[in-house]
């Protein structure tokens, strides 16, 4: 069952923060609603207020600056980015990685940005930007600030927005257009599941590989960046294992969840991973 709530639908960052502002704690962003309303009728979260950003028509676009960086708005959907040409052209990891979540429905409503708000540990959008050295661009009273993607998840479903901050958008910067990237993941069924392990690779064009792993700590981890010219797949393996702390859980157990890692480390490494 769900508790009554107001529905406020701003038509502005101005208005949405204002909105924020005035209902304080009570208030909780709303993009496509996957997750937070599931979390309602469950009574994990009881919001009073609501505050949709669907009503900010840039929010729904997808847009290159004047310096070449992809610009992924809020209100953007998974399915956006898997049908986004310019994204399977030049940044397929990241159709990739939205074409995994849920089924063709939830991806209609679920942003890509909602997804890393969220911030489970098992986001598979959180690799696939991760990877690709992602800026978030969050909405402030002071005006937007930006933060790497990789500071930007601190906790199981904790991040580091601020009081009556909310993400606008989320960059991609111009270095990684065309860079090689691939994602992997593993659920116990296709679609309609979170993964029990995932696993993201990059191979950028000055010689840095980013790997990042989802679903195996208490955030997406990102390792330190490898050298591609050349790679030491012993000290690869040993850095992974020690940077994650897999759980049992329902999904899989922390056994298998490393025995994954490994599996999916490599076949990043040997070109087996997906990427469009
Ligand atoms: C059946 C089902 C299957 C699923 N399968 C997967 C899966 O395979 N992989 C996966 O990763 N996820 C999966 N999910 C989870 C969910 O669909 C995604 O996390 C989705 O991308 C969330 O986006 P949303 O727009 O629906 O967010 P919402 O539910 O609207 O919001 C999620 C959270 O983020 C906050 N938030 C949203 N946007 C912003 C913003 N711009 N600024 C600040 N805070 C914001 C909200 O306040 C809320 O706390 C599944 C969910 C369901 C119901």
């Amino acid at each position: 069952m769900l508790n009554s709530f107001s529905y406020y639908k701003p038509k502005s960052e101005i208005e949405i923060i204002e909105t924020l502002k005035s209902f304080g704690d009570d208030a909780k962003i709303l993009a496509g609603g996957t997750d937070l309303l599931v979390y309602m009728k469950q009574q994990i979260a009881g919001p009073k207020v609501l505050v949709d950003i669907k009503g900010v028509p840039d929010f729904s676009k997808i847009d290159v600056d004047s310096g070449g960086n992809l610009i992924i708005g809020a209100a953007v959907t998974c399915n956006d980015v898997v049908e986004n040409q310019y994204i399977r052209n030049h940044f397929p990891v990241l159709a990739t990685a939205a074409k995994t979540i849920g089924s063709y429905q939830i991806r209609n409503r679920a942003t890509v940005v909602g997804n890393i708000c969220n911030a489970s540990p098992a986001a598979d959008m959180a690799g696939a930007f991760l990877v690709l050295d992602a800026v978030v661009i969050i909405a402030t009273e002071k005006g937007n600030r930006e933060i790497p993607i990789k500071h930007f998840f601190v906790g199981v479903k904790k991040t580091s927005l601020q009081q009556n901050e909310f993400v606008k958008a989320i960059k991609v910067p111009a270095d990684y257009k065309d860079a090689e990237a691939s994602y992997l993941k593993a659920s116990r069924i296709k679609g309609h599941d979170l993964g029990t392990c995932n696993a993201a690779m990059s191979r950028s064009k000055n010689g840095k590989i980013k790997i990042a792993i989802g679903s195996c700590n208490i955030t997406p981890v990102l390792l330190p960046d490898f050298d591609s010219n050349n790679i030491d797949l012993a000290n690869i393996l040993t850095t992974a294992m020690n940077s994650i702390k897999p759980i049992d859980d329902l999904r899989g157990s922390k056994e298998y969840r490393k025995h994954l890692v490994q599996v999916f480390i490599k076949r990043l490494l040997n070109g087996k991973g997906h990427s469009h």
